[in-house]
């Protein structure tokens, strides 16, 4: 039996990817229902948040107009830390202060809501509120959702699936398998508010110039996983995050929470953030697995967009970027599948991942799709190398009468107590492989 549809689309979530994707159809035409579970866009989303500029350009060119746009990026900082020090790379430079501005930080909450009012203002109809419970099936054509309301079936040509790294909806249908402990990072963050003139002063910034700092070492307690810490204009960002295999196993216990207290007493970081009031606290995965683990992302009726689909590049996180680029092309194929008048079939629908393989998207996941095995088996770049650099370089600017020919010979001789001459060699080329 034909079921008429209701709509042409149907979204699942208003996070990046789903309001990227709803906003290209509305405003070709297309009648489009987007379903969001939180109480409003945004309420229910967690990132950094850096937004790099590029896929929301692509989207609504004007968005510097009236995005809620917090500090724009001019610092990147590294850093490595042992338990007192860090050792970094700074890059600043005046050309990421100049218009139109690279990336920004942004506060997801209100991100999300002016996003979503432009998602609403190209037409499309949105539902907040309502979880969407499973796909409608017609023998193997998706053909609508089942939400958690009376009456809460609804038809459409094509069901875009962007409802987060944690998609229930897709695994019911047996569109990609449970979630891997391995494959996710669990981070926790907090929005820690303080004046403004403070945060310029703590980090040499002028009014709308911010810095993203980002961490390795022990801040994670021997686990796999990154620090960052990000300012917004009245308030800065802290988190941590960690695989998800690696909380079950380590050995202290050491919830996340606790991670975040503890990295925010180290030295290096106290300072920065003294006197910060903590407004927002969240923890939420954030997908790991990479090129390797990215699932079928399309078939008869339904495509799958943004972190849904694991579309994270594990070597520069910008998840948000992704997600907004995957849920354009999705909808670009959405678009031009009903132009041709054939249907939303698997066939039609296999545009979008051909689109996906000539972005970017997928040729950084490709560069990058050894990375994450290799750094996840391989703890020793979060935990003795960030302390040995450490104390390499405290033992080199140590002015202690000890000649620099014996500090170096110590600095050698630590290195190679610690991961033997082979150990050192091995490591050089897998970090070599990993961002090859
Ligand atoms: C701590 C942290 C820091 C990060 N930092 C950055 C960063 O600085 N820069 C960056 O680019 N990326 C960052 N990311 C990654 C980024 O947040 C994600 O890649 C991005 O949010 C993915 O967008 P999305 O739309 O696919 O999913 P989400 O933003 O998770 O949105 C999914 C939406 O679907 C809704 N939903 C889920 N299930 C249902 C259902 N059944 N029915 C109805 N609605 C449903 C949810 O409520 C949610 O609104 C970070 C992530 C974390 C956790």
């Amino acid at each position: 039996m034909k079921i008429p549809s209701q709509f042409d689309a149907i979204v699942v979530g208003a996070g990046p990817s789903g309001n990227a994707a709803a906003y290209v159809m509305a405003k070709s035409g297309l009648k489009v229902l987007q379903i969001e579970r939180g109480e409003y866009p945004g309420s229910k989303n967690v990132q950094g948040a850096i937004l790099y500029a590029n896929a929301l350009e692509e989207i609504i060119p004007d968005f510097r107009d009236d995005a809620p746009l917090e500090r724009h990026i001019i610092e990147q900082r590294m850093w490595m830390l042992d338990e007192t020090s860090f050792v970094g790379t700074h890059l600043r430079s005046d050309d990421y202060n100049k218009p139109p501005y690279n990336r920004y930080t942004i506060i997801r909450a209100q991100f999300d809501k002016w996003f979503s009012s432009k998602v609403r203002e190209a037409g499309a109809l949105l539902i907040c509120e309502t979880t969407v419970n499973h796909l409608i099936l017609d023998n193997d054509q998706v053909v609508g959702v089942q939400c958690d309301r009376e009456q809460g079936d609804v038809y459409a040509g094509v069901v875009i699936l962007a409802d987060g790294v944690n998609s229930t909806l897709a695994r019911k249908a047996g569109f990609h398998n449970e979630i891997q402990a391995s494959n996710v990072a669990l981070a926790v963050k907090e929005i820690l508010f303080m004046p403004e003139e403070t945060i310029g002063q703590r980090f040499n910034i002028g009014d709308e110039e911010g810095v993203v700092i980002e961490m390795v070492g022990r801040i994670t307690d021997g686990m796999v996983g990154t620090g960052f810490l990000y300012t917004n204009r009245e308030s800065l960002t802290i988190g941590v995050g960690c695989m998800l295999s690696d909380f079950k196993k380590n050995p202290n216990r050491t919830s996340p929470y606790v991670l975040l207290e503890e990295m925010k007493h180290h030295p290096a970081i106290a300072p920065l953030i003294a006197g910060g009031e903590m407004k927002e606290y969240c923890a939420h995965l954030i997908p790991e697995g990479g090129f390797n683990a990215i699932p079928q992302v399309y078939g008869n009726g339904w495509m799958i967009v943004g972190d849904s689909g694991g579309f994270v590049n594990a070597a520069h996180r910008e998840g948000s970027n992704l997600a907004m680029t995957t849920g354009r092309l999705a909808a670009e194929t959405v678009i031009a599948a009903k132009a041709a008048g054939r249907g939303y079939g698997a066939n039609e629908l296999s545009v979008y991942k051909a689109a996906l393989d000539d972005s970017f998207v997928m040729k950084d996941l490709y560069k990058y799709r050894d990375m994450p095995n290799i750094l996840h088996r391989n703890p020793q770049f979060f935990t003795t190398y960030p302390d040995l650099v450490a104390n390499a370089a405290r033992t080199m600017f140590t002015v202690d009468g000890v000649d620099k020919k014996t500090k170096k010979h110590e600095v050698m001789a630590s290195f190679r107590r610690s991961r033997s001459l082979t150990g050192l060699v091995g490591d050089a080329y897998k970090l070599w492989r990993a961002f090859r």
